[in-house]
């Protein structure tokens, strides 16, 4: 039997190169300079409770998470860093505010990067040294997280609220202090809960140092909000080459953190897609149930990885047209659908009949892919019409 071409989507062209980074590496995952744009998400769990900290540790890694934050503000989460950085499956950054010792207890522990906060730890300045050895003997990478609500009160005076630029010089004065010691292995981060301050604060960043960058958009909200400020905040930044590594902040399980910085990172083209659902917003010509029918071949799809496009359209206006460009594809109209697939029409069917035959045409799809050796992507949905 001869093989079929299945059209595996190529990656279309970048919307720009990417800004030239150096690279580090954060346990396993490579960051910076031509790695991929990788994803974090932070627990939310007391990380003193290992085995509530390492079971959402594995349902993050399960959805697509590449690196993981922990929060470390007393001794017992200190003491649990050990067994929680060598039993995670993705690396492990422990997250530092307010007390020094903690900087040097996660870098004994083994954690794959540790990430402090300059505005708010005791006399950081004066520890510098001591940390950029201690992280240079373990070979362990520093992020210099700055935030808006915890700036440096030398800055705040100095520019009377978080401004890009109060922002960048915090972060790249606290940079300069670790280079003053020979120490290099460093992300940064300069957050702010307003997409156009934070966009235009790495913009300045990227001009101003060559370091990886951590994309995140602090205390971004609720699942809606905190989605659609990412998005653009990301969207603007990454389309210009700008970031290494991002974070969704949500107020939301981590998972929906991750999932959605995968969808931001798919829209971009800046990884694989998986299956991708083109379905249309429904109007006054539909003569089907497009919502329903969505819902129903995205739930019968659930977990298949492969990047097949499958298109559900309400009519013939658009129907044939993103049916034939999808993988596999229906166009409604008159209690029937027509089924496409790769842009022939292989048979007609009962409006009953259309879930179950785009899920077994998709089935079939999907094991020629896997048969190929087709890399997997993320599960996504999108909208035609
Ligand atoms: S395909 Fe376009 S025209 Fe037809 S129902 Fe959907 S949105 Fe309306």
């Amino acid at each position: 039997m001869t093989a079929i071409s299945l059209g595996m989507p190529s990656v279309p062209t970048k919307l720009a190169e990417r800004r030239k980074s150096r690279q580090i590496q954060v346990g396993s995952v490579a960051v910076g300079g031509d790695a991929p744009v990788s994803v974090q998400s932070m627990t939310t769990t007391r990380t003193s409770d290992i085995g509530a900290t390492l079971q959402q540790i594995a349902e993050l890694t399960a959805s697509g998470c590449q690196i993981v934050r922990v929060a470390c503000p007393t001794q017992d989460d200190a003491d649990a860093l050990p067994v929680i950085a060598r039993k995670s499956q993705i690396p492990v950054i422990a997250d530092i505010h307010f007390q020094p010792k903690y900087v040097f207890a996660a870098i004994e522990a083994g954690c794959a990067a540790v990430r402090v906060n300059p505005g708010n730890i005791k006399q950081f300045d004066d520890k510098v040294k001591e940390i950029a050895q201690a992280a240079k003997d373990h070979g362990t990478p520093i992020r210099i997280g700055v935030n808006a609500g915890s700036l440096d009160r030398r800055l705040l005076q100095k520019y009377g609220k978080a401004t890009p630029e109060a922002l960048v010089e915090s972060a790249l004065w606290e940079a300069s202090l670790f280079e003053e010691h020979g120490f290099r292995d460093i992300k940064i981060s300069v957050k702010h809960n307003d997409p156009v301050v934070m966009i235009e604060a790495y913009r300045q960043l990227a001009a101003q140092c060559d370091y990886p960058l951590h994309l995140g958009v602090t205390e971004a909200g609720p699942a809606f909000q905190g989605t659609i400020k990412s998005a653009v905040a990301f969207g603007a930044l990454l389309s210009q080459g700008i970031g290494d590594t991002i974070r969704v902040s949500l107020s939301a399980p981590p998972v929906e953190e991750v999932k959605v910085g995968n969808q931001i990172l798919e829209s971009l083209n800046l990884k694989q897609r998986g299956l991708e659902i083109v379905s249309c917003p429904s109007c006054g010509r539909a003569q089907v149930d497009v919502y329903k029918l969505a819902e129903e071949v995205t739930a019968g799809l659930t977990g298949m990885e492969v990047p097949l496009r499958v298109a559900v359209m309400g009519c013939v206006v658009n129907g044939p047209g993103e049916a034939r460009e999808a993988d596999l594809g229906v166009a409604s109209g008159n209690g029937k659908g027509q089924i496409f697939v790769k842009g022939e029409v292989i048979k007609t069917v009962p409006e009953s009949k259309i879930v179950e035959t785009l899920i077994e045409e998709a089935m079939k799809l999907a094991e020629q892919m896997e048969a190929d050796g087709v890399p997997s992507g993320e599960p996504s949905v999108a909208v035609a019409g």
